[in-house]
């Protein structure tokens, strides 16, 4: 299905039975609710749908894949090319024994529900991560010590050419909150390992979990989680608080009073303001502590000055 619009890029691809659509807003498809259009977003109908519209993508056309927008920045300029977002034909989780499997557009905390519901413990960690399956793959996303790497066993991917193709969690390359696999795959699904439990210490570890996350982070604001990746043997926001950020404001944007490796968006913030006031944090963490912290919100498409 096709939307009305008059895109020049629009002609040029394939005919698919999701949805295109062209100029799309992102901004509501992420927490931060900053950022421009996407010049046609692609919502495919299932995994069928996305690997032939692939095979078919003329060559020298960016694609961008979006989650749940739960750490990225689209920028202002909006983000050219193709941007894929998977929907319901993606979502879902089978239990089989002690493996999960589930599709990459299911959201995180539905995976942790998953297990609990199977009594199986070692996944509880994803009711933290407010993304979905496939965004904390390409992250590494973790919290209360357990992380992608720990529970993976392979991912399902598709490359920009519409090949299928198995990750085994090896050759997924995962780092702290990084996976090396190729920046073109898109994960389609993957296969979780877990262990059987105790249904009612499952149960407590997930509320022990959102509880401490109400109290540490600001979950109800427009934010991105963490801003930096935490450099080696030190925390970001200890740097960013020694610095003298807390609380930081540029514009619409703010380094968060509550947890300062957060940044947010009062209500009417640019993605250049929340941008330059990552920048600014970084400089003035650079002078004060000599330590170059490294961007973990990955920042999408283009300013609008490009
Ligand atoms: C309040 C709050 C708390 C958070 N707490 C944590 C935390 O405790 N631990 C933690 O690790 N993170 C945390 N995060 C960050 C974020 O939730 C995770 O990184 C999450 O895994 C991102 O998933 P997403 O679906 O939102 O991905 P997006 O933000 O949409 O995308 C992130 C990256 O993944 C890529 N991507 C998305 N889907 C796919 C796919 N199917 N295939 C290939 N690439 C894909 C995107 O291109 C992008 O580069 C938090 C964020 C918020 C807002």
């Amino acid at each position: 299905m096709t939307a009305a619009t008059s895109s020049p890029l629009l002609s040029r691809l394939p005919a698919v039975r999701g949805l295109l659509e062209s100029d799309a807003p992102l901004r509501n498809s992420t927490w931060f609710r900053v950022g421009g259009t996407a010049e046609v977003l692609f919502q495919p109908a299932d995994e069928e749908d996305l690997a032939s519209f692939l095979k078919r993508l003329p060559a020298g056309v960016p694609l961008t894949v979006l989650g749940l927008g739960s750490n990225v920045i689209i920028r202002d300029g909006g983000v050219d090319g193709v941007v894929v977002r998977l929907g319901s034909g993606f979502r879902g989780v089978e239990v089989d024994g002690t493996i999960v499997t589930a599709g990459a557009a299911t959201v995180d905390f539905q995976v942790a529900r998953a297990a609990l519901m199977h009594g199986l413990t070692g996944l509880e960690f994803l009711c933290g991560i407010p993304g979905s399956l496939g965004g904390g793959l390409r992250m590494n996303a973790g919290a209360y010590g357990r992380e992608f790497k720990d529970v993976v066993i392979d991912v399902r991917t598709v490359d920009r050419h519409g090949n299928i193709r198995t990750l085994s969690c090896a050759d997924m390359g995962f780092s702290y909150r990084h996976s090396g696999a190729p920046e073109d795959l898109i994960f389609l699904s993957a296969r979780l390992k877990a262990a059987p439990g105790d249904t009612n210490a499952i149960a407590a570890r997930m509320a022990e979990i959102q509880k401490s996350r109400e109290e540490s982070q600001p979950i109800r604001t427009h934010t991105g989680g963490s801003t930096f990746a935490n450099p080696n043997g030190e925390k970001a926001w200890q740097l960013i608080d020694t610095a003298g950020c807390r609380g930081m404001k540029l514009g619409g944007a703010q380094v968060s009073a509550q947890h300062c490796n957060f940044l947010i968006n009062t209500g009417n913030a640019t993605a250049e303001e929340l941008e330059n006031l990552g920048e600014a944090v970084r400089a003035r963490v650079a002078e004060k502590t000599g330590v170059d912290l490294r961007w973990e919100i990955r920042r999408l498409g283009k300013k609008c000055s490009q």
